[in-house]
């Protein structure tokens, strides 16, 4: 924990190295001493200070400086350090404006110059003031702090992608938080800096100004870049499936790299309460599957690229290489896809121009505190529109969830249909569908067309959650891999057309189960055409593929 300061400011500068002696030798234990020889760079120092989370115990200052004297620059150092223990060093000759400053500027102390033997004269004093500053200190917040709003999508991308990496950090919301003299006084300390949302405060005093994911990855220590250019093993995708090949492939002696676009836990990771995993019988929430799953393959030496993209596939020979977002390159023996499935659009006037601001696809679970108190609604009527709207429901004072049919019995589990029923602050809206959704700089109202009626009706909405199914991302497959007419990749015997092996096939066999048309190139779990989409085949498809793959490398 960084220890509070104790700054003493001075133009004299013997003075100022004696003072700084004796604090230091008495106080350096347990605050840090810091010393200015004017004013004006003290009050510098004290923005800096106040942009790093640091705390200020107390401020000691001559009286007499040629700019600005001691009680102004007392004064000014309140509006940044209110709580600090403010003290006067004076000569004899100033005793009355020492005197007057006690009263007239909330100055707590004054000592006389010189103040020799300090044991007498200046730290019984200076303990008094401590001791009362310490009564109220309550220590900062020492990690990285964000700066942004609500209805931002860049706030809220980084945010999310902050709360997926399991990176912790605290998020001042700069509008909700205006009237927090504590939010005002670290917007002015940082400036005009303050109005490139979103800031990132770091603990060294570092800022990054508009920042996005991907710069805050690296100063985060995320790897993002490859540490060798060769594998075994090389995985695209860190959800379930692709963490649980990771940790069978690197167990069992494969040198394995995973590239991960987002978050390793993929959609997995955004599940508020998966319920129906084996081994956890009151459930556990998919953040906290996917950092117990990152932890195992990283103690089996697995590499974790994220946030990093593959964007093309193709052979050499007996190679497999990956092209990454960033221009670089990955060749491995065996290639496996497990990029899962993103949400579809939802088509309806304004969703796109209102996306994060607001409308969300998928879980947000860093929104669901934002929502407190509000009206929330949740698109879709599958089993993650259910969860999210259980989750929702703690915090929002009624949560809504449009569904197209007359029920939700033939798309979501019975367990959930019942949880649902008995949260008295969850209803259904049946026969909805999304029509338009309006809003000048976010989400202010949805058009929803009731089917059953025939009307739309224009309801007040801040909060929209869409969770419309999903679809395969596999365009940037489409050169080299098989897919079906939805882009979910063929693997095993669905290339099989009346017995005859895919078009290009050279070995003298069957591709293997998971395998696709390119030998040696695999695809498991959602992404996969015919899957069942849940965690547990994920996981399960992920190990098996691993039996495929050791069987492949033995004829490489
Ligand atoms: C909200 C929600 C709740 C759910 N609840 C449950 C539940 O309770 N029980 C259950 O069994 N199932 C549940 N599911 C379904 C389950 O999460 C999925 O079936 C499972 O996550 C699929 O795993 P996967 O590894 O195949 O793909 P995903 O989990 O989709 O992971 C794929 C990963 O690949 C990454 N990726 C995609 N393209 C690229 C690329 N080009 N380069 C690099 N990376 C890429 C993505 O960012 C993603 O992280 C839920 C799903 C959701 C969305």
């Amino acid at each position: 924990m960084a220890k509070p300061i104790l700054l003493s400011v001075d133009d004299d500068a013997d003075v100022l190295r004696a003072i700084e002696r004796d604090l230091r030798s008495h106080y350096g234990a347990e605050y840090r001493v810091l010393a200015s020889e004017s004013p004006e760079a003290a009050l510098d120092l004290l923005h800096q200070l106040k942009v790093r989370n640091d705390s200020v115990a107390l401020l000691l200052a001559d009286q007499r400086m040629p700019k600005m004297d001691g009680v102004r620059f007392l004064q000014e150092a309140r509006d940044v350090f209110p709580e600090a223990k403010r003290a006067l060093l004076t000569a004899y000759a100033d005793t009355n404006a020492a005197i007057s400053a006690i009263n007239e500027a909330s100055i707590n102390y004054f000592f006389l110059k010189p103040w020799d033997p300090p044991e007498e004269h200046l730290y019984p004093q200076l303990d008094d003031l401590l001791d009362d500053w310490q009564a109220s200190y309550r220590p900062t917040f020492e990690g990285i702090r964000v700066l942004g709003t609500r209805w931002s999508r860049r706030s809220y991308e980084l945010r999310d992608f902050l709360a997926r990496n399991h990176v912790p950090y605290q998020w001042i919301d700069v509008e909700l938080s205006a009237n927090d003299p504590e939010t005002k006084r670290l917007l002015e300390a940082l400036g005009p800096e303050a109005a490139n949302l979103p800031v990132v405060l770091f603990p060294d005093g570092t800022k990054l100004l508009e920042s996005a994911p991907a710069e805050v990855a690296q100063r985060v220590g995320l790897r993002t870049r490859a540490q060798t250019s060769f594998y075994d093993l090389a995985i695209v995708g860190g959800g379930p499936a692709g963490l649980a090949a990771a940790v069978y492939g690197a167990s069992e002696g494969l040198h394995t790299v995973i590239v991960e676009r987002e978050a390793p836990g993929g959609q997995a990771g955004m599940s508020s309460r998966i319920e129906n995993y084996l081994g956890f019988p009151v459930g556990l929430s998919g953040g906290d599957l996917a950092r117990r799953a990152v932890v195992q393959a990283q103690r089996f030496g697995v590499e974790i690229l994220s946030p990093q993209e593959a964007v093309a596939a193709r052979t050499e020979g007996s190679y497999r290489i990956i092209k990454l977002a960033d221009g670089s390159e990955i060749s491995c023996h065996a290639l496996m896809i497990a990029t899962g499935v993103q949400w579809r659009r939802l088509e309806a006037p304004g969703v796109d121009r209102l996306q994060g601001l607001g409308l969300y696809y998928g879980g947000g679970a860093t929104e669901a505190l934002s929502c407190k108190d509000e009206t929330v609604y949740v698109v879709g009527g599958a089993n993650s529109a259910g969860q999210a709207a259980m989750n929702f429901a703690k915090y929002a004072e009624r949560v809504i969830i449009l569904v197209r049919g007359d029920s939700l019995s033939s798309t979501m589990s019975q367990y959930l249909i019942d949880q649902i029923q008995e949260t008295p602050n969850i209803q259904l809206w049946t026969h909805a569908t999304v029509a338009e959704a309006h809003g000048d700089k976010h989400l202010e109202e949805i058009s929803v067309l009731c089917s059953d009626t025939n009307k739309i009706e224009r309801v007040p909405a801040n909060a929209m959650f869409i969770f419309i199914g999903a679809l395969p991302g596999t365009e940037w497959l489409a050169d080299c891999v098989e897919r079906d007419e939805r882009g979910f990749i063929l693997t095993g015997p669905d290339l099989l057309w009346n017995g005859a092996r895919p078009k290009g096939w050279t070995l003298e066999r069957d591709p293997f189960l998971l395998e696709t048309n390119i030998p040696g190139l695999f695809a498991v779990g959602d992404v996969r055409h015919g899957s069942v989409k849940r965690v547990a085949s994920g996981v399960g498809e992920g190990s098996v593929a691993v039996q495929f793959i050791h069987q492949y490398l033995s004829k490489v």
